[in-house]
């Protein structure tokens, strides 16, 4: 199969003469900072689009703008920035990998360090030790803990600090500016308990230094734990880098040498012996063999390969050793650009996700008007101590509203969704597709190609004139050998197992969707196609009609040749069904698709074929054009329209479609067009599709609605609604706990998705 091809295709598909580039953000602590890069960076001129990953802190913008304009636009808008380049994927995993393990050591460092202040004070609270500033050495005491604690927010609380700063100075607040103001305040009180307590009532003269510390600490430990859980996602991304081997064996001076695969040149000979994996793309020159694609198309039969064949890198060679001519290298290679397209899909955003972004840009600002309400509310109408209460309440208000779980909820389960589609040769282009996908409710199939196998054979010459069979092929050939058409190829073959010659006809035309015409060398006007062109150019059919029904009810499809006007010939193909598409056509219908199949082959043939592939509802004798009119209607009565294709005449169809999906070994305009791409010819591809598509979107809504019960269920509770009815008020300890543990909760939970088995085959 040409997988070379079919990528390609898919990767150019942006619009032309745009770039896409790829920065990694630093500083974005959370969620409600997506909306805010993504706008700087969509402000610069040239920016087309920008859409940013939480999960992996990068971004995509596509358009024409400059790499160090980018870079000064996200951190005007205070972050930092770099750009990422795509040189070699293993090395920049590998420095990605290092740097989250650098991260996550460092965050694990800061937990340890503020909880180690933390816990002692707390537990001492909890046991009943006086939290309170009563006497002079209880003072002095207190001070020197205050101090430590101003070297927890300092050292291991660094970064909310500046991050805050950072985004104050662009007028604007974030989590860190939530965390900032939430410790702040609560050291600030404390401070001033213990340095001026005449300044305070003195019922409320408790300090709460234990409260910086520990949300310092456990937030410091809910980010570690996602760093951690990050990596996870990426596993289908590093399989997929580990197919590649280090090295290749080519010929340099007639002499065999390893060298590193960075080096190896296009027209390099290759060597691969069996055992080996396929270092990069290539064209066999010499030798036979079994090679196993399954790791890029998940097609489990080894195909075998001989002179000529295409090899893709990454692919294993089983059982011959084969000499093959390097075709694409490096980044070019088939593998090289499915991780590039994974990557890329894995980036974007569904919209489901991009609501969460919008949410939680207004979340923020939000939640500091709720805090300060809270506050007034307690120093207004709470009982005393009322200052204590007051910043007991916007303190917790403040820290367990970070919508940090909010960003994460889309992302990671993206991330893990695509990766898993992947895996079973099912190519998502972006997150929009894998979320519509979920939501079909109508297949469209053609046929050809798509249900059949797409190689028809001539299988029926009935004469129906003087002129033999020879003669019938070699007209036919003359002609079909201007068309590309599927039908066109067999009667090509057919010829050419005969042995017959011909000479291309002159004036050569394809008709769409009804056949071809042209004059052969003896000026003989020939033309060939199905029954509506024959009667369109009155060629009388007469009762051979009979014979083509006859055939057509078979499953094979009748082509009418007339040779000056006269009917010569009815030559018959057959396009076998493949051999799973029944299955895979059942498992669409058990998963409530309704599934429709259509053609533009004519009416007996389609409905045989129909009911062979267990498909009840048809259209045949459509016209190219008219495959998208048929879409637009069904999309009009209200269904959700999934198309499924191989050729040029399904792409307008295929990009009409709310998710177009385009098989594999199909035409490359097909896969352009088309929003999935099923690698492996197989229709099992598309109930993979959707049953990931659908199990990505359920677990994103497990996310999103955990994610919103803690910061929202959790605002009021914090600022002390329950507490008039049941004395309730959280500390700021317990919200910045909530905080961590709703991070770690959809962190798990979009793991869990990489468990999940998109069905049996
Ligand atoms: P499909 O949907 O099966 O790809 P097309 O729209 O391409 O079908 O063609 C419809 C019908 O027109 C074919 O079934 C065939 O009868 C006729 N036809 C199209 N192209 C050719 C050709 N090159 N040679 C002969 N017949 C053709
Ligand atoms: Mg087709």
């Amino acid at each position: 199969m040409n997988i070379n091809a079919q990528i390609e295709a898919q990767t150019i598909r942006h619009p032309s003469g745009e770039t896409l580039q790829e920065l990694s953000v630093s500083g974005a602590g959370c969620a409600s900072c997506v909306s805010k890069i993504e706008t700087a960076l969509k402000n610069v001129p040239g920016v087309t689009h920008a859409e940013m990953n939480f999960a992996a802190r990068t971004v995509t913008v596509s358009g024409s703008a400059a790499q160090d304009v980018l870079v000064t636009a996200v951190e005007a808008a205070g972050y930092g920035a770099e750009l990422l380049q795509h040189q070699d994927e293993a090395v920049t995993q590998d420095e990605k990998e290092k740097a989250d393990q650098t991260y996550y050591r460092h965050l694990i460092r800061n937990t340890v360090i503020a909880l180690s202040l933390g816990v002692p004070l707390m537990l001492f609270g909890m046991m009943g030790g006086d939290m309170s500033v009563s006497t002079g050495p209880r003072r002095i005491a207190w001070l020197a803990i205050g101090i430590l604690t101003l070297g927890v927010m300092l050292f291991p609380g660094r970064h909310f600090f500046v991050g805050a700063w950072k985004s104050l100075l662009n007028h604007s607040a974030n989590m860190d500016t939530l965390i900032a103001l939430g410790t702040g305040t609560a050291w600030l009180y404390s401070m001033i308990v213990v340095l001026f307590p005449t300044l305070v009532p003195e019922m409320a003269r408790h300090v709460y230094f234990e409260a910086t510390a520990m949300i310092i600490g456990l937030i410091s430990l809910g980010l570690a734990l996602e760093t951690r859980a990050r990596g996870k996602t990426s596993e289908a991304i590093k399989r997929l880098i580990g197919l590649q081997p280090k090295t290749a064996r080519v010929i340099r001076n007639q002499m065999e040498v390893d060298i590193p695969i960075a080096e190896v040149q296009v027209g390099d000979l290759v060597r691969a012996r069996p055992g080996e994996k396929i270092p990069v793309d290539g064209n066999v020159v010499e030798g036979t063999s079994a090679v196993d694609e399954s790791m890029l198309s998940g097609e489990p039969m080894p195909l075998e390969k001989a002179i000529g064949d295409e090899l893709a890198a990454g692919t294993i060679n089983k059982s011959g050793t084969v000499l093959f001519k390097a075709t694409r290298v490096g980044k070019h290679t088939a593998l090289a650009q499915i991780i590039n397209m994974v990557k890329r899909a894995q980036n974007s955003k569904p919209p489901i996700g991009r609501l969460a972004d919008v949410i939680s840009a207004y979340f923020v600002p939000a939640i500091m008007i709720i805090a300060v309400l809270s506050a007034l509310a307690w120093l207004n109408f709470g009982p005393a101590p009322a200052l204590a209460f007051a910043m007991v309440s916007a303190t917790t208000v403040l820290i367990i509203a970070c919508p940090c779980a909010l960003g994460l909820a889309t992302p990671m389960s993206v991330m893990v969704g695509v990766g898993k589609a992947a895996e079973s040769g099912v190519l998502i282009r972006n997150g929009e597709a894998l979320q519509t996908a979920s939501k079909i409710t109508t297949m469209v199939l053609d046929k050809t190609g798509t249900i059949t196998e797409g190689t028809p054979t001539v299988t029926d010459i009935v004469l129906t004139s003087d002129y033999s069979e020879a003669e019938v092929l070699q007209f036919a050939a003359a002609l079909e050998s201007g068309s590309e058409h599927p039908l066109a190829l067999s009667i090509l073959e057919s010829a050419r197992a005969r042995d017959i010659r011909w000479q291309n006809v002159q004036n050569f035309q394809a008709i769409a969707g009804h056949g071809v015409e042209g004059q052969n060398q003896d000026g003989i006007s020939l033309l060939f196609g199905n029954e509506k062109l024959m009667h369109e150019r009155s060629v009388v059919i007469g009762n051979h009609l009979t014979k083509a029904e006859l055939l057509a009810s078979e499953a094979r499809t009748p082509m009418f040749l007339a040779a000056n006007g006269e009917l010569i010939a009815i030559i018959a193909v057959a396009d076998p069904i493949k051999e799973d598409s029944v299955q895979a056509i059942t498992r669409l219908k058990r998963g409530g698709v309704r599934v429709v199949m259509l053609t533009g082959d004519n009416q007996a043939t389609a409905a045989a074929v129909a009911m062979r592939a267990g498909v009840s509802e048809f259209f045949a004798e459509v016209l190219p054009e008219d495959k998208v009119k048929k879409i637009t209607e069904l999309q009009a009565s209200g269904e959700i329209v999934g198309m499924t294709g191989d050729g040029i005449n399904d792409a307008p169809a295929l990009a009409m479609a709310d998710v177009g999906f385009a098989i594999g070994t199909g035409t490359d305009v097909a896969i352009e067009s088309a929003d999935i791409t099923l690698m492996r010819g197989s229709l099992h591809g598309l109930a993979d599709a959707i049953a990931v598509s659908k199990a990505t979107l359920r677990n994103i809504k497990q996310n999103l609605f955990g994610a919103f019960v803690y910061n929202t269920a959790g605002v009021p509770i914090a600022a002390g609604l329950l507490y008039p009815f049941f004395g309730i008020l959280l500390s700021p300890v317990v919200a910045g706990a909530a905080m961590a543990f709703s991070s770690l909760t959809v962190v798990s939970n979009a793991n869990r998705l990489r468990l999940f088995k998109p069905g049996e085959h």
